[in-house]
């Protein structure tokens, strides 16, 4: 795993538009474009604009609570536009025990194939 520590990462770059990447939905305070190396037909990401110290879920502080719930609520919003309202995944990688690559919170919503359960 890569570190995880507080510097900027990969992130930062497609906020800032400085990498390319595919956008699928953008307000003021998430960015939400398509994994590189998608999972399923329909993969993608969701990230907070701000980081502000959210580098994995388990460093959430109760100030993260309303940038939380409107990741979660963007998932829905994301999950309408690519036509998989009616079955889709949100998961959260936090830390190196769970596979987190990228030390900036983010969701990965899942779809557009038959999932499985339990995930490995
Ligand atoms: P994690 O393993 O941290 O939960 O997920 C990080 C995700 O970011 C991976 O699914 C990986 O494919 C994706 N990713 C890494 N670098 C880039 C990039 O430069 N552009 C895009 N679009 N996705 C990336």
């Amino acid at each position: 795993a890569k570190s995880a520590g507080g510097g900027p990462t990969i992130f930062d770059n497609i906020i800032a538009k400085e990498i390319p990447s595919s956008i699928v939905y953008e307000d003021d305070k998430v960015l939400a474009f398509r994994d590189i190396n998608p999972q399923a037909p329909v993969h993608v990401l969701i990230i907070p604009k701000q980081r502000d110290g959210l580098t994995e879920l388990g460093k959430a502080e109760q100030r993260h609570e309303d940038i939380l719930g409107h990741l979660l609520y963007a998932s829905k919003l994301v999950a309408e536009k690519e036509g998989i309202a009616d079955g889709f995944r949100v998961v959260i990688n936090s830390g190196p025990t769970a596979c987190q690559s990228v030390y900036h919170l983010h969701l990965h919503v899942l779809g557009g194939r038959q999932l499985k359960w339990p995930p490995g």
